[in-house]
């Protein structure tokens, strides 16, 4: 019997990255499970995800600290190598670029642009070494399409979408395929205390998008049937940007 893929997919205890996780494992995938803190999420999040068949590690860290990245990530790579990394894990911290605390812009870009390029970098050397491997960055809509209130998270978005295309170029040669995925508004924790009545009417679909409809993109992109694509952002938003 062929061993099982591994997946290592950030932020996954919750909203898409479980999506993700939980599709992932049904597409034949062992997963390495990255969250924060909610250890009581990410328990779940395992058992449900074990139903499948698939082992689930657990891994708590902030994907912004280098060293914790490490600390989790290297015992492991030195006997596996995951084939695909879906860069998920991100936040918002909302505000008019006139108000926002220095914080609320660090830690939005160092969430998202740096745990991208932490956890990314940790692994690449192992994806090289195994001559193949799909990389997933989770983007947004935020990054083709201006929104106020968001010049932190835009900011980062469109990094991702921009380290996107540039990684991809760096490893082709390596068969290894990098792409972005921008979800619209998305059912999930993070849309908490959004205007919804001023949202609706932005979305030509009519309503909010399920985290498995970004989930079966990803598992798209992760799988054989998109063996000649990289370097691309596929949106993901029921036509809110276009
Ligand atoms: P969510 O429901 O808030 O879940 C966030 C997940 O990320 C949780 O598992 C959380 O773990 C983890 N996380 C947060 N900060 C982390 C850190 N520093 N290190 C490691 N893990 C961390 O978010 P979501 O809506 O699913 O969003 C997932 C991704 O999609 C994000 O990159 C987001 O920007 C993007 N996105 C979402 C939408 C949307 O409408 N929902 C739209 C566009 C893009 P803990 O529970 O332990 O904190």
């Amino acid at each position: 019997m062929t061993p099982r893929k591994i997946a290592l997919v950030t932020g996954a205890s919750r909203g898409i990255g479980l999506a993700v996780a939980k599709q992932l494992a049904k597409d034949g995938f062992d997963i390495w499970l990255n969250y924060h803190s909610n250890h009581q999420a990410a328990q779940k999040a395992k058992t449900e995800i074990e139903s499948f068949g698939a082992k689930v590690t657990l891994l708590p860290f902030d994907v912004a600290d280098k060293d914790a990245v490490h600390a989790a990530l290297n015992p492991l790579l030195e006997k596996d190598t995951p084939y695909a990394l879906v860069n998920n894990a991100g936040i918002r911290r909302d505000n008019l670029l006139v108000f926002m605390q220095d914080e609320d812009w660090t830690k939005v870009i160092g969430t998202i642009l740096g745990g991208f390029h932490n956890v990314t970098k940790t692994v690449l050397a192992a994806m090289i070494r195994a001559k193949g491997g799909r990389i997933v960055n989770i983007a947004s809509t935020a990054a083709h399409a201006p929104v106020p209130g968001q010049t932190n998270y835009s900011a980062a978005k469109a990094g991702i979408v921009g380290a996107t295309r540039s990684l991809a170029l760096e490893v082709a040669k390596r068969n290894i395929l990098v792409n972005a995925v921008s979800p619209g508004f998305i059912e999930t924790e993070m849309l908490e205390g959004l205007p919804m009545d001023k949202i609706m009417p932005l979305i030509p679909l009519h309503r909010l998008g399920k985290p498995q409809e970004v989930a079966d993109m990803v598992s798209f992109l992760c799988s054989d049937k998109a063996s000649y694509i990289t370097g691309q952002a596929f949106q993901v938003n029921g036509g809110v940007a276009m």
